[in-house]
Parts: C-alpha cells; structure tokens; sequence
C-alpha cells in the first residue's frame, strides 16, 4: 500500500520540470492518478528538490487547517503550480487551469523521519 509520505510525492513533487506549458495540470493530474474517479478539485505540484521539501519539516511550526498541531511554513519562497479545476470541466474529462507561482508553502510532517505527509496551503 502507499504510505502518506509516497502519497505526498505523488500528489505534490515534481522537482525536474522548469517549463510549465498550459497543458501541464491536465497532463500531469491524470499521470499522477488524480483524475481516477473523480477530479481532484485543487492540487499543487513543487518544483524544488525533495531534500529541500523535507527539511520545511524544522522550518516554521504553524497550526494545520485542520486544526492539528504538525504543519510547516518554509521559510524561502518555493517554485509551484496550482492546478485549479475550470468551471464547467466535467469527469472524466478534468480540464484544469495552470498557474505558476512563486509563493511560501505549508506542508503536514510526521513520524520519525519527519515525512512530509500533507499539502496545507501556499501564502
Ligand atoms: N497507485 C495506486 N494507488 C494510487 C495511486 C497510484 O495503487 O492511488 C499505483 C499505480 O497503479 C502505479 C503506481 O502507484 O502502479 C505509481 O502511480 P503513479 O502513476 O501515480 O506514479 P508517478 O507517476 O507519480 O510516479
Ligand atoms: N491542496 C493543494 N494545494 C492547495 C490547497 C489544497 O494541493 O493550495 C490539496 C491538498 O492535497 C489538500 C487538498 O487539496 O490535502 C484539500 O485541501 P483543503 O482541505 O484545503 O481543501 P478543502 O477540503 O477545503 O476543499
Ligand atoms: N495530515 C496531517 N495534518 C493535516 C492534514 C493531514 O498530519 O493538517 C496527515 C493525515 O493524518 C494523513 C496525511 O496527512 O496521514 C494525508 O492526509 P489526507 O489523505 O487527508 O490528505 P490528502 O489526500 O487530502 O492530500
């Protein structure tokens, strides 16, 4: 079974693209197998090497959305793309919106290692 940190890398890292074309959300949200049975409605993939999304892990302590106590912001500004669903798109066919950003990011860590498990938020 994948675990919630190979979860999170699936869903969220992309280190090796530095060009992202207007079709890049629609490739890669079916690639990564969030188009499978419904439309991930929202999803950002990092543009940053893994080692430096671990290590948000020991960057700023925040409150998750949710409420729990174990998310991260980093502390330097991170390449990303938000994938938004358009309006109107309808399963199966995912048509999403691309939008590259240069913003700070809010991951969820947990366990021994301090895993990145969750994508919270960019601000
Ligand atoms: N996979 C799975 N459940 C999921 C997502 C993926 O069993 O929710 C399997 C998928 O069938 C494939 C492997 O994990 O054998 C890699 O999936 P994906 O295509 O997402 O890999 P990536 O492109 O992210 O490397
Ligand atoms: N998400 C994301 N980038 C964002 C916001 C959300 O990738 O900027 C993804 C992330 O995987 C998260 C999921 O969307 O776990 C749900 O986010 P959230 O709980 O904020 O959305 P809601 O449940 O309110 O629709
Ligand atoms: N999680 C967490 N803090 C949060 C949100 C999620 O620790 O604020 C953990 C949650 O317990 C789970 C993992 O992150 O182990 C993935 O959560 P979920 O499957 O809800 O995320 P999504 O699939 O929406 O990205």
């Amino acid at each position: 079974k994948e675990s919630q940190a190979e979860k999170f890398q699936r869903q969220h890292m992309d280190p090796d693209t530095s060009t992202v074309t207007a079709s890049y959300c629609n490739e890669m949200m079916k690639r990564r197998n969030m188009t499978v049975g419904q439309c991930k409605p929202v999803n950002t993939f990092i543009h940053e090497p893994l080692p430096d999304v671990q290590v948000i892990c020991f960057q700023g302590n925040v409150t998750c959305k949710n409420g729990k106590p174990n998310c991260h912001q980093s502390s330097s500004k991170m390449r990303i793309t938000d994938c938004r669903l358009k309006k109107g798109s309808k399963y199966p066919k995912c048509d999403y919106q691309t939008q590259q950003l240069q913003k700070s990011i809010i991951v969820a860590c947990e366990c021994v290692q301090y895993e990145t498990v969750d994508f919270d938020g960019s601000v």
